[in-house]
């Protein structure tokens, strides 16, 4: 199944992501995790991302094109992936799609979360994450078990450079200008599902699957 996930930035798109591609056996790609990696790795990519993504801007379209590509080919996205925080805007879905159709592959669904504005800044404002293992955590909703420290390593979390106020309102501006329009091209596609999130990570995670046509999981979510 290949799946695209859109949403503004803290509604949870990465957490849903993890819980489903570990579902499916398929892979969960963020953009935002493979260039954090590049920028952690110091690779030229990752020195032209770094500012661009401290500001809360957008990495050039054929970079991010030139990224999916490569990393879609590779031999655990075969049989389907989900891709979290790609496309960003038009000209990165019309690039992907032109992708997939040379592979005859196409998207199989778009997910929408929706929630408003206040809620996805208290939730950016409260995002931690391992810098280690990179598990995610929120201090309101979905805290570590000890003070501020990863379940998995002890590490201590971190908040991200971009989750500063002043790039949340822009990344979240750039959304509703650029991402948001998305809605419409997979709608006429006939590929759209929308999902509330606003609940909570589990009834979340069961909108997906429905959404999705698979069957409700009944455990509950520990941190991702
Ligand atoms: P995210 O983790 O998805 O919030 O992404 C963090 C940052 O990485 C964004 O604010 C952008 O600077 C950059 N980024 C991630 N995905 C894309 C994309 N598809 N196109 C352009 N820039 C991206």
């Amino acid at each position: 199944m290949r799946v695209v996930f859109l949403g503004p930035q803290g509604v949870g798109k990465g957490t849903q992501a993890a819980l489903l591609g570990a579902r499916l056996a398929i892979p969960a790609l963020s953009t935002g995790d493979m260039l954090r990696a590049e920028v952690k790795a110091g690779t030229p990519l990752g020195q032209e991302a770094d500012a661009i993504m401290k500001r809360g801007e957008l990495v050039p379209d054929e970079i991010m094109l030139g990224m999916i590509k490569k990393r879609i080919s590779e031999p655990d996205a075969v049989r389907g992936f989900i891709l979290d925080g790609f496309p960003r805007n038009i000209a990165q879905a019309e690039g992907l799609d032109a992708l997939l159709a040379e592979e005859g592959r196409p998207i199989d669904a778009a997910i929408r979360f929706r929630a408003p504005r206040e809620l996805l800044l208290k939730r950016l404002s409260g995002r931690r994450s391992c810098p280690v293992c990179g598990s995610v955590y929120n201090m309101e909703t979905n805290p570590p078990r000890k003070d501020e420290l990863c379940d998995k390593d002890g590490t201590v979390l971190v908040q991200r450079p971009d989750d500063s106020e002043e790039a949340i309102n822009r990344r979240l501006d750039i959304y509703v200008t650029q991402t948001k329009p998305l809605s419409t091209y997979y709608e006429a596609k006939g590929v759209l599902k929308e999902v509330d999130g606003t609940r909570s990570i589990e009834q979340v995670r069961d909108d997906v699957a429905a959404a999705l046509g698979l069957t409700a999981a009944s455990s509950r979510v520990g941190a991702q």
